[in-house]
């Protein structure tokens, strides 16, 4: 069962998978059922680009219909593979299981740099790759529904949203064929930083537990906590900005593609990130120390270690040198099964991608309600929540007045207690709520099974027996 050899992203999630299984009663032949992908589609197609016809290989994997639609990113990158589109495809399975997401696990990918395409360019690369999967109704609001990935964000969605309307003219809920949409076109508050502020409210769910802090060596809060994080993009942007503005955290290393950042005091995320953003890349930043060998400063000394990049990042080779005690998954698949394996044994503790991430597909499962209620969020309730508070606020300052002023609000409470939740903190506090419930399920196993010693099993166990429960009441 253990990994000698380094595996596959593949191979490390059927690992991890059976890892958990072989703890598990599953009846003959489900197991099997459960861990296989469906099917997966392979689109080669063209586009007539720079003056002659440029061809493009992208796919479409359906790991598990249990639930429908299917679920899962599409991802723009040059290293997009059939394999890799599977093992991501049967995460997003157990994730969105974990997470009380109704949906079955899907993933697509483009074998594409986006960087080396104008934006005229990606819009025709995307419509057409849409169109392939359109109509073969790969994306469908009931039956396949796409989110952003590495590579793209909320513009290729609301490209994939226009390519189903023109195609489905008579669809009312055409909306709800993809999330990740900007609020403009049918998205919803709150999606494109959801990756990163569930990371968040992962962190702060695990801080709420001593004794699980406590298995990291870890104590106090998560303010001064020192934080490397891998990846300055959509996810690990979000994550460590969250971190370090609203949770006090340091920010000490930012690994990039072209290198690391390196500041004991502390990184100022939101500089960094514009400084990418206009010199393509972090090399010469200022108030930092450069380390062109960016890999090596996953190794550093910090609390904890936020990989938020791609998988596949801690291996064998540098996992007996990782020093962090907590690593919390934000990429999906960054530790493979062999490191995976030499990490427990040092007793370093992993919030595992499939819960980590989760904020993604869950603020989507959000946006695809409400596309499909055309409402938005609040829009029914919000003003009448705030007629019920200004009455009782009114009743206090009536009982003050009798009271001849002797007590008072403390200055804001009527401001904010008045104020009715609008989408963004509605989005937010279901996306809190998904995080600690979901962790807590995680945790119950963790401590509640002497044979299950890390989360990341646990988080199996849970998401395996509600796909099983879900299969048997199919009665498949
Ligand atoms: P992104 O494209 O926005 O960002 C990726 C970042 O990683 C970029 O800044 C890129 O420059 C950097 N990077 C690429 N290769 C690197 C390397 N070798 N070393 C260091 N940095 C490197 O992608 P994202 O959406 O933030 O996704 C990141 C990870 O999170 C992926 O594993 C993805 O599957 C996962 N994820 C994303 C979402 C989402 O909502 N976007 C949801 C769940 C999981």
């Amino acid at each position: 069962m253990s990994a000698k050899k380094e595996t596959s992203f593949r191979e490390s999630v059927d690992l991890m998978f059976n890892r958990a299984v072989a703890l598990m009663d599953l009846p003959p032949g489900l197991e099997e059922k459960i861990r296989v992908c469906n099917s997966t589609y392979t689109v080669r197609f063209g586009v007539r680009l720079r003056g002659q016809m440029q061809t493009f290989t992208g796919y479409r994997s359906v790991h598990s219909e249990h639930m429908e639609p299917v679920k899962g990113g599409i991802r723009y990158a040059l290293s997009v593979h059939q394999d890799e589109v599977e093992a991501l495809a049967a995460l997003m399975t157990y994730k969105c299981a974990l997470v009380e997401a109704p949906f079955g696990g899907s993933k697509g990918g483009l074998c594409i740099d986006p960087r080396e395409w104008d934006d005229h360019e990606l819009e025709l690369i995307t419509r057409r790759f849409a169109y392939e999967l359109i109509k073969r109704d790969m994306i469908h609001p009931a039956q396949n529904v796409p989110a952003p990935d590495m590579g793209s964000g909320e513009r290729e969605m609301s490209w994939i949203a226009d390519q189903y309307a023109r195609m489905n003219t008579t669809d009312i809920n055409a909306k709800a064929c993809v999330t990740g949409k900007p609020v403009n076109a049918g998205g919803i508050q709150g999606r494109t930083e959801a990756t990163g502020r569930g990371v968040q409210y992962a962190l702060r769910e695990f801080f709420r537990h001593p004794e699980d802090m406590a298995e990291a060596g870890l104590e106090g809060t998560l303010k001064g906590k020192r934080v490397i994080v891998q990846g300055l993009g959509n996810v690990g942007f979000h994550a460590a900005k969250f971190l370090r503005d609203e949770d006090g955290a340091l920010i000490t290393g930012i690994i990039e593609r072209d290198g690391a950042l390196f500041n004991p005091e502390g990184l100022d995320v939101e500089a960094v990130r514009d400084w990418i953003v206009k010199h393509d890349g972090i090399t010469s930043y200022p108030a930092a120390i450069h380390r062109a060998d960016g890999a090596a400063v996953l190794e550093e000394d910090c609390d904890i270690l936020i990989p938020a990049a791609l998988e596949g990042v801690i291996t064998m080779a540098n996992a007996p040198r990782i020093k962090a005690p907590l690593i919390i998954e934000a990429a999906n698949g960054p530790v493979t099964a062999g490191a995976d394996e030499i990490l427990r044994d040092k007793g370093v503790v992993i919030i595992p991608d499939m819960y980590a991430n989760a904020g993604g597909v869950t603020v989507s499962y959000f946006e695809w309600v409400k596309n499909l209620s055309h409402i938005r969020f609040g829009r029914m309730q919000r003003r009448q929540e705030e007629a019920r508070h200004e009455l009782i606020v009114a009743e206090l300052e009536r009982l003050d007045r009798y009271l001849g002023g002797a007590w008072s609000m403390s200055p804001d409470f009527k401001a904010r207690y008045l104020r009715g939740a609008d989408e963004l903190e509605l989005v937010r506090s279901g996306l809190d709520d998904t995080m600690r419930t979901a962790y807590q399920s995680m945790r119950e196993v963790w401590h509640g099974r002497e044979d299950v010693t890390d989360l990341r099993t646990a988080a199996y166990l849970v998401a395996i027996d509600r796909v099983a429960a879900s299969y048997r009441a199919k009665g498949i």
